[in-house]
């Protein structure tokens, strides 16, 4: 029955197929088209259509050369005649420039001619060569870089050394598929930190780094860096950088800083305790920039109390800017002597050596002053002191050869003197006049022997008491006190006797004596004492002898220079000799002079109080 009969038609499109397959071959994303043996495509699936841009009329239409020319002569039309020929199935892949793109296809024999099966592989190509590229770089990078690199698996087993790596291990012989701890057996895998950083990276999966000394044969400083790979099964990569040569310029630098720094320290401390004062100066106001310590203490200040000031307001000093101003202008100060007052103690002259300086910044101008000053007031006094002293000895001399030449003309007046007044035939006026002539002469004598003859040569040391000092002296004043209404107080406690230059002694006592005289024009009273006493300095047992006057005093500025040479206040009557020279033979004793003085109007007065060591521990004229 022809209703029992399927038609055909129903189910078979236009190509001839089955509907089924038709539909099944579009939906393949693969191309299949059919070639005849004339070459025309006679059949495209959608697929084949869209990747080779098969329209409808291509379909029994051109041959497969005239549609595609530029694959004639090429590796796919001997594939396609080969297979159409020898009816084998072939594989090809090729790139199809028009359409830039890459494809792969098999060819099949049919009864019609060959199917061929293919497929756009551009991506994958795409891919595959991205790959390659990245592979090819990696490679490249790690063959010339100068890191060494070592690929070890999971089971600590070398697989890679990159061209560095395999540089540096030679010496080590065939290591690739070795151990770790079989290719270097020199190295204690238990304890080693590196070791241990090797393990976190491939137990944990932790990247790790450290800097280690690899010693010989290889010599050289790694940073080590070690990273778990992402791939093949837990291995680690190890990268060395070679670090010899920072860690080397890094030491240098850290030693050279060293090395500065102790410069620096040591120029501090040079800078801090050098008796020198050392500052440094702008150079617009000339303020003080910096100084030490010694510095500051010319000003009884601190640095940092100075800093900041100018150098005309601490030291208004005539000249002393102009001699900055040269220095600002590249001319040098060299010891200069500079001499005037500071700021801080008006009144008081001191003298400088100095020498100043232009401090050169790296462009050739001048950045600031630096000042380096050397205080020489004490040596300038002590030269001014001792150019007296040389007057004075050279007065000294011209004073005891006067001294010397005066004294028996004296003792022969004295004598004729004595002579005349012992006369009886003598009118009372002229007795008078012989009376005041003895007592002038008397006065000369004085004078003579009592502040000129101190500059004879000593004498030998003898031991005296406190009264044998006193009596020849007293004898000599006894007159002089009667005549100014002077009461005399004598209390000799001790009958001590000293080690002395008695004569020196008998000096010293005849100048506080005088002195005493002199302070009572008006009267008053004398007391003299003397008892065991000690020094409480030195602690040397002594005799100790008071003069004590009740006469007018002193004021303490006049107290505070009685020593010194040439201090009077009795204007021409006076040397102001007495008390100095009274203090140096003190001095030669090893004993000391001190003076009390009041001029309060109840009870005014003067106490000098002289010691004099027994003096058998030491001769003086030693
Ligand atoms: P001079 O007696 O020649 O002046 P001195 O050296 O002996 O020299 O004494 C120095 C000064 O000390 C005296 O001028 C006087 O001002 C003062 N002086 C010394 N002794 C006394 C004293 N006992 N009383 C008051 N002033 C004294
Ligand atoms: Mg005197």
């Amino acid at each position: 029955m022809s209703s029992s009969i399927t038609n055909p038609d129903l189910h078979t499109s236009r190509t001839g197929f089955p509907a089924d397959c038709e539909h099944f071959a579009n939906v393949l994303a693969d191309g299949v088209l059919f070639l005849d043996r004339d070459w025309r495509i006679t059949y495209a699936n959608d697929a084949a259509r869209t990747i080779s841009r098969i329209l409808p009329e291509h379909l029994n239409g051109p041959s497969h050369w005239d549609l595609y020319p530029v694959t004639v002569g090429t590796e796919q039309e001997r594939i396609y005649r080969r297979s159409m020929n020898e009816r084998i199935s072939l594989d090809h892949e090729f790139y199809y420039a028009p359409f830039n793109t890459w494809i792969a296809l098999r060819t099949y024999p049919i009864p019609s001619g060959i199917a061929v099966h293919y497929r756009d592989i551009t991506r994958l190509k795409e891919a595959e060569s991205h790959r390659d590229l990245t592979a090819r770089r990696l490679h490249q990078v790690f063959e010339t870089t100068t890191d060494a690199i070592v690929v070890l698996d999971a089971d600590y087993r070398l697989t890679f050394l990159n061209r560095r790596a395999q540089e540096l291990l030679a010496p080590f012989g065939e290591v690739i598929g070795m151990t770790l701890f079989n290719a270097f057996p020199g190295v204690n895998y238990q304890d080693s930190p590196y070791i241990a950083t090797y393990r976190r990276a491939m137990e944990d999966r932790v990247a790790g780094y450290f800097e280690a000394f690899y010693p010989e044969p290889l010599n050289v400083w790694f940073a080590v860096e070690a990273r778990p790979t992402e791939n093949d099964g837990g291995g680690i990569i190890i990268f060395f950088r070679d670090i010899t040569e920072q860690r080397a310029a890094a030491e240098e630098l850290r030693q050279r800083i060293a090395e500065t720094e102790r410069q620096a320290a040591e120029i501090t401390a040079v800078y801090g305790t050098a008796p020198i004062g050392l500052a440094l100066f702008d150079t617009t106001d000339f303020r003080y920039l910096r100084l030490n310590d010694r510095q500051a203490a010319f000003f009884g200040l601190r640095p940092e109390q100075i800093v900041g000031r100018t150098l005309t307001e601490m030291a208004p000093i005539p000249g002393l800017r102009e001699l900055f101003e040269q220095v600002r202008d590249g001319k040098p100060v060299i010891n200069y002597p500079l001499e005037g007052e500071l700021i801080s103690h008006p009144g008081e002259h001191r003298y400088w050596t100095v020498n100043y300086f232009p401090v050169y910044a790296a462009d050739g101008s001048v950045q600031a002053i630096s000042a380096a000053s050397l205080e020489v007031t004490a040596q300038k006094k002590a030269e001014s002191a001792l150019l007296q002293s040389e007057k004075l000895a050279a007065v000294g001399r011209l004073a005891s050869s006067i001294s010397h030449e005066i004294n028996n003309p004296l003792e022969s007046i004295t004598n004729l003197l004595y002579l005349i007044s012992a006369s009886d035939d003598l009118t009372p006026q002229v007795r008078e006049y012989v009376d005041i002539a003895q007592g002038e002469i008397a006065r000369v004598s004085q004078i003579a022997t009592q502040t000129l003859r101190f500059h004879r040569q000593a004498a030998q040391s003898t031991f005296v008491n406190a009264e044998q000092l006193f009596a020849p002296v007293l004898n000599l004043f006894r007159g002089r006190l009667i005549n100014s209404g002077i009461a005399l107080e004598t209390n000799f406690a001790s009958a001590t006797q000293v080690l002395c230059l008695e004569n020196e002694i008998r000096q010293v006592l005849s100048n506080l004596v005088a002195n005493a005289i002199d302070a009572m024009r008006v009267g008053g009273r004398l007391r003299l004492r003397a008892h065991d006493s000690h020094d409480p300095r030195t602690g040397h047992h002594g005799l100790r002898i008071t003069v004590a006057d009740t006469g007018h005093g002193m004021s303490p500025a006049t107290q505070a220079r009685i020593f010194e040479p040439f201090f009077t206040t009795k204007d021409l009557n006076g040397t102001g000799l007495g008390l100095w020279i009274s203090s140096e033979i003190l001095q030669r004793h090893q004993g000391c002079l001190s003076v009390r003085s009041s001029q309060h109007p109840l009870h005014h007065g003067t106490v000098f109080s002289l010691f004099l060591p027994l003096g058998v521990e030491k001769d003086p004229t030693n």
